[in-house]
């Protein structure tokens, strides 16, 4: 099979200094299967690639896609959404007034068409790679599936898991599970340079350890990391100490959640000593390698428990999450 025409693309933005990056002018990029083959001056690169499709890019900035490390696209279409009860004043009250109401009205289709949205406006605001965190309680089976053809039809590189929970019941929590596991096994038998999986779990505060242990056996079956949200709220720290005597993140440690394809979500409430910034890694083993997104505030709370952000710096890619041994393994 002949390779397809380059494409040369060309920026000429203005010669400025960004800290220590330097904005080259007039560069052309010459992108062929997906790579890109050649930088340099428009007046080199376009005669050497005839064929190429041109693409213009004057007063636009050519740079690496932006990644958004934790996101639920079945939100959607929640924004400027009318609730039925007052205003939510606290973390609980946001989850029952607004989203524990929302997934569970989730068909598949609004699984697919929320995905759809959220994927065209990450890709409208530069956003090339997401790693969703997805509930639909009543469409639960097939809903990754759903959400991945959507990312095949837009481009996007997308790692996807199903939040395991057990607020809706035991019933709905095994098909979270199974949901998982099934989309993991698929991203093993079918490997696709775009898709990915991890497992979702939701939250300590619902989740008991029975369902827990039973995530973490089913992951370990697929040399899968988590992806789960981690001291978002006082009342996740609380209900940890309260139920299970120990913080979140230790509960993690104890119960094998952590480990580096593991991704912690928002990690408000964690102390310098849980991320290991008081040189505590080996103590609390495994968080230190974990992948912590930044404390985003998705609940549009004050963050008034976030860490430094300088503790974060080291901890914010979340490349290793994505390569998750999950799709590797017998890929490679
Ligand atoms: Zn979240």
């Amino acid at each position: 099979m002949s390779a397809s025409p380059p494409h040369c693309i060309t920026t000429r933005d203005l010669n400025l200094w960004y800290g220590k990056f330097q904005a080259l002018i007039n560069v052309n990029l010459a992108i062929q299967d997906g790579l890109i083959a050649a930088v340099g001056p428009t007046a080199e690169i376009v005669p050497a690639n005839p064929d190429a499709r041109f693409l213009d890019a004057q007063g636009r900035i050519i740079m690496p896609g932006l990644i958004n490390t934790h996101t639920h696209l079945y939100s959607a279409f929640a924004r400027g959404m009318a609730l039925k009860d007052d205003a939510p004043g606290n973390f609980m009250q946001i989850l029952e007034r607004l989203w524990w109401r929302l997934d569970k009205a989730l068909t598949l289709d609004d699984v697919y068409w929320s995905a759809m949205a959220g994927m065209v406006e990450c890709i409208r605001n530069g956003v090339t790679t997401v790693f969703d965190h997805h509930s639909s309680p009543h469409a639960v089976r097939v809903s990754l599936f759903r959400i991945a053809e959507a990312a095949r039809q837009t481009g996007l590189r997308a790692c996807l898991c199903y939040e395991v929970s057990d607020r809706d019941g035991a019933e709905i929590a095994t098909q979270g599970i199974e949901e998982n596991r099934a989309f993991l096994e698929t991203c093993i038998r079918r490997p696709e340079s775009l898709i990915r999986g991890l497992f979702g779990l939701h939250a300590s505060f619902t989740l008991g350890d029975a369902t827990l242990a039973q995530c973490r056996e089913a992951a370990a079956d697929l040399g899968a990391g988590f992806h789960v949200h981690t001291a978002e709220a006082l009342s996740d720290v609380d209900h940890c100490l309260r139920e299970h005597n120990i913080g979140v993140v230790e509960r993690w440690r104890q119960r094998g959640i952590l480990g580096p394809h593991t991704l912690a979500a928002h990690c408000v409430h964690v102390s310098e000593r849980e991320i290991g910034g008081d040189g505590a890694e080996r103590e609390h083993g495994g968080f230190s390698e974990c992948h912590m997104n930044s404390p985003r505030l998705e609940m549009r709370l004050p963050a008034e428990g976030c860490v430094r952000s300088q503790s974060l710096k080291t901890n914010l890619l979340a490349g290793r999450a994505w390569r998750g041994r999950s799709a590797h393994r017998r890929a490679a």
